[in-house]
């Protein structure tokens, strides 16, 4: 019988976006948002009149989802945002990427944010040559994300050693040593996550 794998792509589904939950295959043809570009149950293919707070309600599940983050999670990581100084939209996207677990994922060393999160659990990084195995910890400019010695040889990342892996501006990453940097704290303009964050600080504020 064939795997049920449904699920998370039901979320992509249901934001009406690639959220990127299934790693490789998500860049494949046997993404389900390619096969079925509908919100999933009996009324997905219904159009309906959405409410302001509908949309704004939707970026947040969507931005919740696309990080992997549970609602109180987020909510805490929205409140420490507005804390800050600046704006706090742009401050919550950049709390988001430089989360540890989101690093590792546009590191390259996992093919999706969750298996990011249970490689960081499961103790196979170090930040700065100290273990690291919380995936909500905060990095800043110069932090230094590198596999665990006893970890380079694991089947996994023997496969990440053979790919051609981009990053983003805001980081650089060395392959051969399975090492990466944040050379500084990413821009809102650098930061390509398809969320329209005012309408979740507009959610938020009411
Ligand atoms: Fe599923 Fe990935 Fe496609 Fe989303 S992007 S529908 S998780 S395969």
């Amino acid at each position: 019988m064939a795997r049920y794998t449904d699920a998370n792509c039901r979320l992509c589904r249901r934001e009406g976006q690639k959220l990127f939950l299934k790693g490789e295959r998500c860049y494949s043809a046997k993404c389900a948002l390619e096969k079925r570009n509908y919100a999933p149950g009996q009324h997905g293919q219904s159009r309906k009149k959405v409410s302001e707070y509908g949309l704004q309600l939707r970026e947040k599940q969507k931005a919740k989802r696309f990080y992997g983050l549970q609602e109180k999670q987020f909510r805490n990581l929205f409140d420490k945002a507005a804390r800050k100084q600046g704006k706090t939209g742009e401050n919550m996207l950049i709390l988001l990427e430089t989360r540890l677990d989101n690093v590792v994922y546009r590191l390259g060393f996992a093919s999706s944010r969750k298996e990011a999160r249970q490689l960081v659990v499961h103790g196979h990084f170090t930040v700065n040559g100290k273990k690291a195995t919380a995936p909500a910890m905060e990095l800043k400019a110069g932090d230094v994300v590198k596999v665990k010695e006893k970890s380079t040889n694991s089947p996994k990342f023997k496969e990440v050693k053979d790919m051609a892996i981009t990053v983003p501006s805001w980081m650089s990453v060395d392959v051969e040593k399975l090492e990466g940097k944040v050379v500084s704290v990413p821009t809102r303009e650098e930061i390509d996550t398809p969320v329209a964050e005012h309408l979740i600080v507009e959610l938020y504020s009411k």
